[in-house]
């Protein structure tokens, strides 16, 4: 029996289980919240939303790291920078950190589905629309890293003011673009990096309230815009204090769903409550 015509999942990076029940965000506890198994996973975001795409662990779907997308040419930089300026001791590591600060910084770049090695939940609906996924989507990933990395808080390219900027104009266009898709495929699901990069920014949680409590509102405008056919995910990829990453990730659920509940088996379990009109097309799920 299936008891939903489509599936909305927002994606809320690094947004903390214990602190959304700290600030109390209700919006943010629908029928059935709780903490999210991460089943022992690095935490790293685009391993960790790679695992709740298709169901599978790293070794299986192939995104791994960040570090790993580096441009080949910088890994092997890298790999040499190390060799040799370990031999010269702690001014020659600062050396290195330079050097890396500018190589990294002009050719990171993001895994996507083409990196993955194995389907996603998007490609098994037909009718899906991924919306800034990481491990799937092509995103700006820089944005946020720029003050995350130790490097980074080193020899900051840019003000803090100006990666805030950058943070605050792609959440509004993820927003922007999340509303207008609600209600319009079978199964949508929007990524905000948000909560993430502005608890990394401010990493003293001296913004967490105000974070939170938008968060919350942003969730409630959601759930007003979602009809009852809708069957809404709030979740996050790990929990964030004191500037890191921690393993407290949450779900969010509009239906009753049986714990434990485990990134890797979220999505898919919540899929089966889903009509999707032909039934030849749930067949092909792999659960
Ligand atoms: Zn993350």
């Amino acid at each position: 029996m299936t008891e939903f015509e489509r599936m909305l999942v927002v994606g809320f990076d690094g947004l903390d289980y214990q602190k959304i029940k700290r600030y109390d965000c209700e919006n943010l506890m629908l029928e059935s919240f709780g903490k999210l198994d991460l089943e022992n996973l690095p935490l790293k975001t685009p391993l960790l939303w790679s695992s709740m795409i298709t169901g599978v662990r790293p070794e299986e779907h192939g995104i791994d790291s960040m570090l790993k997308f580096k441009g080949e040419k910088v890994r092997k930089y890298d790999e040499w920078l190390k060799k040799v300026f370990n031999r010269f001791g702690w001014s020659a590591l600062k050396l290195r950190e330079t050097v890396m600060h500018y190589l990294f910084d002009s050719s990171i770049s993001a895994p996507t589905k083409e990196n993955m090695k194995v389907d996603s939940i998007f490609e098994k609906v037909a009718d899906s629309k991924p919306l800034d996924v990481p491990g799937h989507s092509h995103y700006p990933y820089i944005a946020g890293k720029m003050n995350v990395n130790a490097v980074y808080k080193k020899y900051p390219p840019v003000s803090r003011d100006r990666v805030v900027r950058d943070v605050e104009a792609e959440h509004l266009y993820r927003k922007k673009q999340l509303f207008e898709n609600i209600g319009e495929h079978k199964l949508v699901m929007q990524h905000l990096h948000y909560p993430d990069w502005i608890q990394h920014i401010y990493s003293k949680e001296e913004k967490d309230g105000e974070v939170y409590n938008e968060m919350n509102e942003l969730a409630g405008e959601i759930l007003e815009e979602a009809d009852d056919d809708t069957l809404v995910v709030f979740c996050s990829d790990h929990g964030l204090a004191n500037g890191g990453h921690r393993d407290e990730a949450f779900y969010s659920v509009n239906t009753e769903i049986e714990e434990p509940v485990k990134i890797t088996d979220i999505l898919f379990r919540l899929l089966e409550r889903v009509e999707f009109g032909r039934a030849e097309k749930v067949d092909e799920i792999e659960v």
